[in-house]
């Protein structure tokens, strides 16, 4: 995959996977985050152009450290927060979300929206829980079955995309052999699919497909049409699930 045509793609969007300001603000209210005394210490795990970022450093009194993989998507996180006036609030860190540079028990929360599936869930979490203080927050959104059984078709598509797809209640069952206490759970809602991603996403492709007239950019293209129409036809048996949990004091 040519990285560089993903994230041009993904960084005219405002947002590079499922979800809403409303949701964000949903599981920072189920966190507790909010009534903590700070300066809090926050990182946001993928965190893109800064969909999350922006909000949680707009809603706490928090330093938020925002890593990402990608330069050219901090880039534009920056330029929002500037426009935002929240610049002095976030700090912009371009490493793997599998080497993070934190001190141990340092955070005292980690964030991450439609990202761990990259280190995979349950690795993800056990990985992370070092760096929260005990009593720490874990806010993570990912991909989830909302139904125990799936039409072949659909069941196939993600066993192949990402093995590791479970119901709801697995993932919390991981969450908790992890040492995390549940705090709250719930599904994204349609609306965070097709409003805020699919459609800024679909307004995208002609003007993407005009400036890279390649082989490459309608392959990508395509891939992405495919998920889109994946989604129209199974949204009732998966979504994103946003689990906020705890880090045990032990
Ligand atoms: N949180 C944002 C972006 C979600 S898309 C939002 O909700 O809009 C997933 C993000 O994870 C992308 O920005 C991608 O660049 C980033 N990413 C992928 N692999 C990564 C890795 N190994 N380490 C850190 N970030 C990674």
């Amino acid at each position: 995959m040519n990285f560089d045509l993903l994230v041009d793609f993904f960084n005219r969007l405002e947002r590079q996977g499922p979800g809403s300001a409303g949701h964000t603000k949903l599981a920072l209210d189920l966190s507790g985050l909010l009534t903590r005394n700070g300066p809090l210490k926050v990182a946001d795990i993928g965190c893109g152009t800064g969909a999350s970022a922006l909000i949680l450093a707009k809603e706490l009194e928090a330093e938020i450290f925002a890593v990402d993989l990608f330069d050219k998507f901090l880039t534009s996180l920056k330029n929002t927060a500037e426009k935002h006036d929240l610049s002095e609030k976030i700090e912009t860190l371009s490493c793997s979300m599998d080497a993070l540079p934190f001190a141990q028990s340092s955070l005292d929360a980690i964030w991450s929206e439609g990202a761990i599936y990259n280190m995979g869930f349950e690795k993800g979490i056990s990985y992370f829980s070092q760096f929260l203080k005990p009593g720490g927050i874990l806010a993570v959104s990912e991909i989830t079955w909302l139904t125990n059984h799936q039409p072949e078709e659909i069941k196939q598509y993600w066993t192949k995309n990402y093995p590791e797809m479970a119901t709801a209640s697995r993932k919390i069952n991981q969450l908790e052999e992890q040492g995390y206490r549940l705090k709250g759970y719930f599904p994204l809602p349609k609306q965070c699919w097709v409003n805020q991603y699919y459609d800024p996403m679909q307004n995208q492709m002609s003007e993407f497909l005009h400036i890279y007239q390649t082989e490459e950019a309608e392959e990508f293209i395509k891939e992405q049409r495919k998920e889109i129409e994946f989604y129209r036809k199974f949204h009732p048996y998966y979504s994103y699930g946003f689990y906020i949990a705890e880090k045990v004091d032990e």
